[in-house]
């Protein structure tokens, strides 16, 4: 979806709205019946958080890039050979979205350059895949603490709009620093299940692309993986969604990469979501259970 939104559904496809309870219980009464509300065709969703809900893309894509420009330089300098930058399809294809140390592992092996894992507790530095993954989120923390978090207020609103229609709202995300980042945003507790990248180590869930940390939102909130969305903006998470067999994934492609999302497994791709609304979604759901059957 890369235009208008609200006249691409024909209008007598359109299911009536239920209706919600207003009056004694306030605008924000829930009315779920067992079987939700009557005209949706997904019970859930789980969005990504950075870049997704976060504007914090800039923050992680310059904090890889200081840590990796650093780290090739002093290596060209070493082994005598051309220094090639971290380039943003660099941060794309092999790092965004993945949990932090397998980021690293996957852009080193794209340039030939092995290291040793070493461990979590590593002090920030060029020695092993954790040392430099440290060495990114103390920038990363550096940087988010002097410009603080912005959230996209087009998934906000979308967000509120499906919790006041009974959809339960669930956050996946790799990132260890999700309670952090959702404590400076300023917004309420909007999702009822957040896994991220603390929770995934404890459970022992594989990272996107796997799709465990979908499941494992989808899981807590009750809901079966055919019945909930997915909202990402990373290669690595949109492979994740279509992996998981998920109702809808829809890829949200702010750094131009449309083809890449759609390519590995978005069934839509918005540039913003304000492009799209739950009426939209609710008919692609609908489509693609269809099509399927
Ligand atoms: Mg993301």
């Amino acid at each position: 979806v890369e235009s208008e939104n609200d006249q691409t559904a024909p209008l007598g496809d359109r299911r009536p709205l239920a209706s919600t309870s207003r009056g004694a219980f306030g605008e924000g009464h829930r009315t779920r019946t067992e079987d939700g509300d009557a005209g949706l065709h997904f019970e859930a969703a789980i969005f990504d958080m950075d870049g997704v809900v976060t504007d914090t893309t800039a923050a992680h894509s310059g904090a890889w890039k200081q840590t990796f420009d650093d780290f090739l330089k002093l290596r060209a300098a070493n082994h005598d050979e051309r220094f090639i930058e971290f380039s943003r399809d660099d941060y794309l294809g092999f790092v965004d979205g993945r949990p932090r140390y397998n980021g690293v592992e996957t852009f080193l092996k794209s340039r030939g350059i092995e290291l040793p894992r070493g461990i979590p507790n590593d002090p920030p530095g060029f020695d092993t895949v954790c040392g430099l993954g440290n060495r990114k989120n103390v920038i990363f923390i550096q940087i988010i603490e002097k410009e603080g978090v912005k959230t996209f207020d087009s998934t906000v609103s979308l967000a509120r709009e499906m919790v006041r229609r009974g959809i339960k709202i669930g956050l996946a995300t790799s990132s260890y620093n999700a309670e952090e980042i959702l404590g400076r945003t300023g917004i309420p507790r909007l999702f009822e299940a957040v896994v991220d990248g603390v929770e995934s180590a404890t459970r022992g869930l594989k990272g996107k692309p796997e799709p465990d940390i979908f499941s494992a939102a989808a899981a807590d909130l009750g809901v079966p993986n055919g019945h909930a969305i997915v909202i990402e903006d990373a290669v690595s998470g949109v492979r994740a969604g279509a992996k998981g067999g998920f109702a809808l994934v829809i890829g949200v492609a702010r750094e131009g990469n449309a083809r890449e999302l759609r390519e590995n497994g978005a069934d839509i791709v918005v540039q913003d979501l304000s492009e799209t609304n739950l009426e939209q979604i609710n008919l692609l759901v609908q489509d693609k259970r269809t099509s399927a059957r």
